[in-house]
């Protein structure tokens, strides 16, 4: 093992430890970085995957949330299909639920990651640096790891939109949904949801029944809801022609999504089409009646928002104000992979992108040779499925088959 310091970000000392080496780093253990993980090691390859697995779900979802995804588009992927939701429940004798439950979904990512073992390191990625031929990484307690391929799989958690309006307003007056993970301190509170997403309408629905004194405000004229034509699913041949089981997008274009190697060849303008279409802003079809007595104010924006003491005051487009304690924002996340603060800038500036999304190839090559990403950062270049834990069984193939072709 060799040691020697070094200046790591602004001016944080380490010392560096170089003591390990691996094929393939994966960064991040959330649904896509474990099932990537999964399929590498199952190739025989050396992998190892970073960080404390299922964080974002576990830390910054709200208490309470049900996954909108269907059961059926909610396992996590590893070769032959025996890790699933389904088995998990069977193993832990729990009762199948739709819609999903949080806490069973981030205990069946914590069950699945078993199949790692000692491949998961629960350390936090600081730094990835070129190391010809391949890649230094530095790891929170200085440690360094040197690997040949690196794959980013770390999620969307820096990547929450503020809207301008609210950038005044302290980090506990505006907070945005993912970090409003307790909704039972807001009891009692006024509260203005902004946004009119699926984040954003369960936060809503989730703070009432919580008591807090809950308004949405929606740019939107009307709010849209998912799955209220549930009959057009259960017409057998014909639903499955219309709608693809993961249900990611309308009708149609649900169908098209599910093939994301289909999806990248269509010409970029299009498939950004397809790709906004199939996420619009909407909420669960459970979520109307749960929303029934809250205030919702549609088809309008915030215009003006600041501090008065304690208090928020909101100025509305409509000339209305409002005055609340606190606002949680639901205004979605936009990709930008130079907010990955363990990705240097010398690093970033070599990545080809579209608008921080970085262009890939097959088997989701980025431009810097032995560096690949999946998850959400994939879904300008293999479509919407991207977002969702359903693409992590298309991504974790078409990665193994990937860095076999590069020659591994
Ligand atoms: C409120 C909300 C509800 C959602 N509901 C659904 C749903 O019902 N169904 C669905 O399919 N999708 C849903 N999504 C989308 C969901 O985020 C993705 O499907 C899923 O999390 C993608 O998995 P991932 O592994 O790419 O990202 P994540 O789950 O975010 O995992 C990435 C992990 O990487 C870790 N990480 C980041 N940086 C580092 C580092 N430097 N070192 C080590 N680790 C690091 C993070 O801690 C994180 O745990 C929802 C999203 C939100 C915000």
């Amino acid at each position: 093992m060799k040691a020697n310091s070094v200046v790591i970000g602004s001016a944080k000392t380490h010392t560096v430890r170089t003591s390990a080496h691996c094929d393939v780093a994966v960064v991040g253990a959330g649904p896509y970085g474990l099932s990537a993980g999964v399929h590498l090691k199952a190739k025989g390859i050396a992998v190892r995957v970073f960080g404390e697995p299922m964080e974002f779900w576990a830390h910054k979802m709200p208490e309470g949330m049900l996954l909108r995804s269907p059961r059926v588009a909610s396992s996590l992927s590893d070769p032959d299909r025996a890790f699933t939701l389904e088995a998990y429940e069977a193993t832990s004798k729990r009762e199948p639920c739709a819609p999903v439950p949080l806490d069973t979904f981030v205990e069946y990512g914590r069950w699945f990651r078993h199949q790692l073992a000692s491949d998961l390191d629960q350390r936090t990625v600081l730094r990835v640096d070129r190391d010809q031929p391949g890649f230094s990484l530095t790891l929170q307690d200085g440690e360094q790891i040197r690997s040949k391929y690196v794959v980013i799989a770390a999620g969307i958690g820096p990547f929450k939109k503020k809207p301008a309006v609210f950038q005044n307003l302290s980090p506990q007056q505006a907070i945005h949904c993912y970090e409003g993970r307790d909704v039972r301190k807001f009891a009692g509170k006024r509260v203005a949801v902004i946004g009119a997403g699926q984040s954003a309408l369960e936060s809503a629905a989730l703070l009432h029944e919580a008591n807090a004194q809950v308004e949405v405000i929606v740019r939107e004229s009307h709010l849209r809801w998912i799955g209220m034509h549930s009959w057009l699913h259960h017409m057998g041949p014909i639903s499955s022609l219309l709608y693809s089981p993961h249900d990611v997008g309308p009708v149609g274009i649900s169908r098209l999504v599910a093939y994301p190697r289909l999806v990248s060849y269509v010409p970029l303008r299009l498939r950004d089409r397809i790709r906004t279409r199939a996420v619009r802003p909407a909420g669960a079809r459970w979520l109307p009646e749960r929303l029934a007595t809250v205030n919702i104010t549609t088809g309008c924006t915030v215009s003006q928002a600041s501090a008065i003491g304690d208090e928020v005051a909101l100025k509305l487009h409509d000339g209305s104000e409002r005055r609340v304690d606190h606002v949680l924002l639901g205004t979605g996340y936009q990709v930008d992979i130079s907010r990955y603060d363990f990705l240097p800038p010398e690093l970033t500036q070599d990545i080809r992108q579209f608008d921080g999304y970085p262009k890939l190839a097959g088997g989701f090559r980025s431009s810097v040779p032995g560096l690949y990403f999946i998850g959400a950062t994939a879904a300008r270049s293999f479509g919407p499925l991207l977002y969702f834990v359903a693409g992590t069984d298309f991504a974790s193939r078409e990665l193994v088959s990937g860095l076999s072709r590069s020659g591994r």
